[in-house]
């Protein structure tokens, strides 16, 4: 595997998607888009680990497959002297996740550095001391995925797993990837809060989760999803966003405590190591 932590089981069912392969949950063996085995924390992880290795391998969109590698090849000169990751960015996080963070897409020198979601740029460092100021996170930081970051109670993801040209896939390459993060939302079915991180996360997620009509995205935004679940609006952690103060740091803290609560986890505490 090539993430610490990651994935989990059972419980799901699908008839999107053409990236199909045998449920690695053990005893099952169904292709993973008709599996609905019995759902327990070795099984999700089990299953989230069958999607990532999925993720990790795809060249779907030839666009993004260029570029990602194109920007693994030329570096940035701060990072000369690392290796990229250069590949689809698989999920990150808790397999048993109450709340569940979608972005957009990997960042070229965070996330397409790294290999882990929101890792190695300004963008993740906002993202993961939030998480860990509200008890998501056993650390404000996020260098590199061998940095020992856990989270608890919370799991990552995004509807693009390739670094797109100025952050802006093409519908087609959204619609490409969506049975990624399709699959990951049926897998983690403990998840009671959706936080979604900007408009193109929120417009994908009010798809998956059947919301209609489609409430405009706001930042603070709930809608209720009708069976206890709730989809939670945040604006996108991006520099424009936060160098210019559109998002402070105290609002996205009110976002995760509020997510805390829909998912009813209770108050903040330290998540330990
Ligand atoms: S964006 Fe998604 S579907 Fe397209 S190549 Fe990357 S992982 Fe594959």
């Amino acid at each position: 595997m090539p993430h610490e932590q990651h994935q989990g089981g059972g419980g799901w069912s699908t008839t999107a998607g053409r990236h199909g392969s045998p449920c690695a949950a053990d005893g099952c063996g169904q292709p993973t888009l008709r599996c609905v085995g019995s759902t327990s924390s070795s099984a999700r992880r089990a299953a989230l680990a069958a999607v990532e290795r999925e993720v990790v391998d795809c060249r779907a969109c030839p666009r993004l497959v260029e570029w990602r590698e194109l920007v693994a090849r030329e570096k940035r000169a701060a990072f000369r002297d690392e290796e990229y990751w250069g590949r689809p960015v698989p999920g990150f996080g808790d397999p048993d996740a109450r709340v569940v963070v979608i972005g957009l897409a990997p960042a070229a020198h965070g996330a397409n550095r790294t290999g882990r979601m929101f890792t190695g740029d300004r963008s993740g460092d906002w993202l993961y001391r939030a998480m860990w100021r509200t008890g998501f996170a056993n650390q404000p930081t996020s260098e590199h995925r061998d940095d020992g970051l856990r989270l608890t109670d919370a799991w990552i993801t995004a509807p693009v797993r390739c670094a797109p040209p100025q952050n802006k896939p093409t519908p087609e390459e959204r619609d490409t990837c969506r049975p990624y993060i399709e699959r990951e939302l049926e897998i983690l079915d403990r998840a009671r809060t959706y936080v979604v991180l900007g408009a193109f996360g929120y417009g994908v997620a009010c798809g998956l989760l059947g919301v209609r009509p489609r409430p405009r995205f706001a930042h603070g935004l709930e809608v209720p999803l009708g069976d206890g679940r709730t989809l939670l609006g945040s604006y996108h952690v991006s520099q424009q966003n936060t160098f210019t103060g559109k998002l402070t740091e105290q609002m996205l803290d009110d976002v995760f405590v509020r997510a805390r609560a829909l998912a009813d986890l209770g108050p903040p505490g330290t998540v330990g190591t």
